[in-house]
């Protein structure tokens, strides 16, 4: 690892005066005992073994979690803490410049530490956020270590050591990355390992769970552990298990190496928990809908989500910024590289997608499409550049989603991927075929193979791969794309790869599923207004019609050219006004007050497509075949 040490002189010198032969302070190894039985109640419970000398015992809550990148460990569902040494209840308080420090009063005599603590969890899937989201329902959970324990001052995340076991509800199945030691009934067991390694390898656990091994014969083993809220969920067609061992195939094809021992899916499938996913060395937590696998529309919704976390484990926990990279959960992590952690973890997830047959190629170009059109209205590039939504992830990860297009949220995400699109066409181009991305990710993230390492890299390092793949002004290019605040999106990498973005009257599949699976309408590149299906105005963009005319997220559309609501008939009213004369009448409830906005908007419904231009040869067909 290359985690950086963290300076520990001030321990060093209270272990030296309180232990009268003491020689090096040894690093602790802390004993950590949870109890999921109660999970269906979301609630879970942690005793914890921490060795302790007589004096200020100061303990951390993980607070800056790894992949989130913010500090957003739940510590107000940390609760129930208690201490005792010798038996006796210890007093503590909490440090008043950090929420997230213990400070533990420990008196002479006492050299362990009992603590014990509740994780009391979010019980609504739209409450709380990432991993502290909802995890937990009647018939499965996700285990987050970092919720359930506390770590002692002045030593690395790499140099704790923590022997944990696990007690799940009666007959649950579980899937994790640690390394089981021994099994006895619902009680689990875990080799000991760093709090690093811990923190970074969750445990789902489930009635209805299946163990889908993605590389049959081959190592490191990789496997898909997915748990659902039914039995049915888990039964799609066959098909589905073969693409995502293709998934496998062309990743590790891609890379040219791995950096795990093994690796698992951890797949969550219900409706009651939060929705995201969640990298990490050796597996990933990610959660969507119930019926993801069994629903062919729901499949093409959520093709990518697993391609991304999975592409992490390369870039992201191998290869990760310097300043990304902190010795424990304290030290406030810096954004600022995410444009290459996500931007280009985003390229490559869709592009995987595409190449395992999770999305056929046209899917692969109609997402496309969307995200560049989404980008494309995004005005707020005026005044906020691509750097900016990087540097200031920490916040921006929890923004609203209201005045989206000017605001901006994490666009360096999708924004990233367009960059990266672009860089591969240059790389292309200049090589004149010879090269591609996939080349800068063999050298960057590739060969040799390793169990899991972290190698940190900086700006300079990502110019000078690229630089040794295909010599270019490297520097500039992603200087312009980080710093600029031209109002359209960056296109290059579409057009470069031999494609225009249009807009017409039909909706692409991925549109539709978009707009069924949040029960939305997204009128965003016609009028500018993107509509709940009970009229709830979610957003407007800013520069067109409906914004123009007044009007503006938080309020409701009640009547179409004088008749009540209903998607279908916006849709229809947009539809029919195409190179009409009339106005589109929009009756908005707003603040309890009603009022009627004109909008003089005759060019129909807008939905983005990528056509090809023949102008040019098509990279993004070679991009998306499989290797
Ligand atoms: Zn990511």
């Amino acid at each position: 690892m290359t985690l950086p040490r963290l300076a520990s002189v001030g321990v060093f010198v209270s272990i030296v005066c309180t232990a009268l032969f003491a020689a090096a302070p040894t690093p602790p190894r802390i004993t950590l005992t949870v109890d999921a039985t109660q999970a269906p109640r979301k609630t879970f419970h942690a005793q914890l073994i921490i060795a302790a000398a007589p004096g200020t015992l100061t303990l951390y809550y993980p607070k800056w979690i790894p992949g989130e990148h913010s500090p957003s460990g739940p510590i107000l569902d940390a609760a129930g803490l208690q201490f005792t040494g010798n038996g006796q209840i210890l007093k503590w308080r909490r440090a008043l410049d950090d929420g997230w420090t213990i400070n533990v009063e420990v008196p002479p005599g006492v050299n362990e530490v009992h603590a014990s603590l509740d994780f009391i969890s979010e019980t609504q899937a739209d409450q709380g956020e990432y991993s502290s989201g909802q995890s937990a329902t009647e018939k499965l959970a996700i285990i987050s270590w970092n919720q359930l324990l506390l770590y002692p001052k002045g030593w690395t995340a790499n140099q704790i050591a923590f022997a944990a076991s696990l007690r799940v509800p009666a007959g649950w199945k579980f899937g994790t990355p640690l390394p089981v030691a021994s099994q006895s009934g619902d009680e689990i067991h875990f080799n000991p390992a760093s709090l690093y390694t811990l923190v970074d390898s969750p445990v789902l656990i489930g009635e209805f769970l299946k163990a889908v091994p993605l590389n049959k014969g081959q190592t490191p083993v990789v496997e898909l552990d997915v748990a659902a809220d039914s039995a049915f969920a888990l039964e799609p067609p066959a098909e589905v298990w073969d693409r995502y061992s293709n998934v496998v195939k062309q990743a590790t094809t891609l890379f040219g190496a791995t950096h795990y021992r093994d690796y698992h899916f951890l797949y969550t499938l219900s409706d009651h928990v939060a929705h995201f996913g969640l990298e990490h060395h050796e597996s990933n937590d990610s959660r969507e809908d119930e019926r993801t696998l069994v629903d062919p529309e729901l499949r093409i919704l959520h093709a990518s989500l697993l391609t991304h976390e999975y592409v992490h484990s390369w870039n992201g926990k191998y290869r990760r910024p310097a300043d990304l990279t902190t010795s424990d959960y304290q030290q406030t992590m810096q954004d600022d590289l995410l444009w290459v952690y996500e931007g280009l973890t985003e390229y490559l997830g869709d592009v995987l997608a595409a190449r395992s047959g999770l999305w056929t190629p046209e899917q692969y170009r109609d997402n496309l499409a969307r995200v560049a059109a989404g980008l494309d209205h995004h005005t707020g590039r005026t005044w906020r550049n691509l750097q900016d939504t990087a540097d200031f992830a920490p916040e921006l990860y929890y923004a609203p989603h209201q005045w989206e297009s000017w605001r901006r949220g994490v666009d360096f995400y999708e924004e990233g991927e367009l960059d990266w699109l672009w860089a591969d066409a240059i790389i292309r181009e200049q090589s004149k075929g010879k090269k591609s991305i996939d080349d800068f990710c063999r050298l960057f993230h590739g060969a040799p193979s390793t169990p899991p390492v972290v190698k940190t890299y900086t700006f300079d390092d990502v110019i000078n791969a690229l630089n040794q793949i295909t010599p270019y002004d490297w520097r500039g290019f992603w200087s312009a794309r980080l710093t600029t605040h031209d109002a359209n999106a960056p296109l290059g990498g579409i057009q470069g790869s031999g494609w225009k973005l249009v807009y017409d009257e039909t909706r692409s599949e991925i549109m539709r599923a978009w707009e069924e699976n949040r029960r939305e309408t997204d009128a965003s590149f016609s009028i500018g207004l993107l509509v709940h299906e009970d009229g709830e105005i979610e957003d407007t963009v800013e520069g067109l019609p409906a914004a123009r005319a007044g009007i503006g997220p938080g309020m409701k559309v009640v009547a179409v050219n004088g008749r009540r609501f209903t998607p279908q008939l916006l849709r229809d009213a947009l539809a029919e006004g195409h190179n009409g004369s009339q106005p589109l009448r929009l009756l908005i409830e707003n603040t309890d007050y009603f009022r009627e906005f004109n909008l003089d908007y005759h060019g129909g419904e807008k939905y983005p497509h990528l056509v090809r231009d023949e102008s040019k040869s098509d990279l993004l067909t070679d991009i998306t075949r499989a290797h």
